[in-house]
């Protein structure tokens, strides 16, 4: 009987959850924890899910600072690098990336979504910084992740066609490069580093094939 009026006054009773706003037509956001009708139904509970929540951020602070990836700590996630893509020709991105995920992506060394983001063509020029309200050095983690990516690739962690479908593609069509086209691509000014990293991404791939074909 104590135990079961116990258990009633741990039970925290919320009223039905409300309907959000939209953020665009048709969609809304809901955020769960932050809002106390999305929260658990005992207080136990909701102490569990802080500390999992807890632990999860320091895991990924420290995972990145580790992996050389730190700054990526500081990204708030607003986006606002991406105005980096209207911009005139010089003043843009010259591959269409999305900064912003190709940082988010380093935070835990995601190497399938930097790939799939086009972090590989990131020629690290720096024009989608200066949109960074905390001046996130976008460069710098981006050349991180592909020094990650490089040796993920050679340990065999990463599919090689994910990196020929997906790590070096036509900005426009979203097509991949054949060799010709990305050397031609990435011999104009400004692509050295894309172009080394190019290449040594293909000769460990060709490798692995010759291993593949000779067993
Ligand atoms: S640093 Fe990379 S992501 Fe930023 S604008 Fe230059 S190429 Fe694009």
């Amino acid at each position: 009987m104590a135990n079961n009026k116990k258990k009633e006054k741990e039970k925290i009773i919320y009223g039905p959850p409300r309907d959000e706003i939209e953020v665009l037509p048709g969609i809304r956001r809901y955020q769960f924890i932050s809002k106390s009708q999305h929260r658990m139904l005992t207080k136990n509970l909701n102490r569990i899910a802080m500390v999992i929540i807890a632990l999860t951020l320091t895991f990924v602070i420290f995972k990145a600072v580790l992996i050389g990836t730190g700054y990526s700590i500081y990204c708030l996630e607003d986006r606002a690098c991406m105005r980096v893509l209207s911009q005139p020709e010089g003043e843009n991105c010259p591959e269409y990336i999305f900064p912003v995920e190709m940082v988010i992506s380093s935070r835990t060394a995601d190497y399938e979504r930097f790939i799939r983001q086009g972090g590989l063509r990131c020629t690290q020029c720096g024009n989608c910084t200066k949109w960074c309200i905390l001046d996130i050095n976008i460069p710098e983690v981006a050349a991180r992740m592909q020094e990650l990516t490089l040796e993920a690739l050679a340990k065999g962690k990463i599919d090689s066609e994910l990196i020929l479908e997906e790590g070096f593609i036509d900005p426009q069509t979203r097509e991949p490069l054949t060799e010709a086209a990305a050397t031609a691509r990435y011999s104009q000014p400004g692509y050295e580093k894309v172009l080394r990293l190019y290449t040594e991404m293909m000769s460990i791939i060709e490798q692995r094939e010759v291993r593949f074909a000779a067993r």
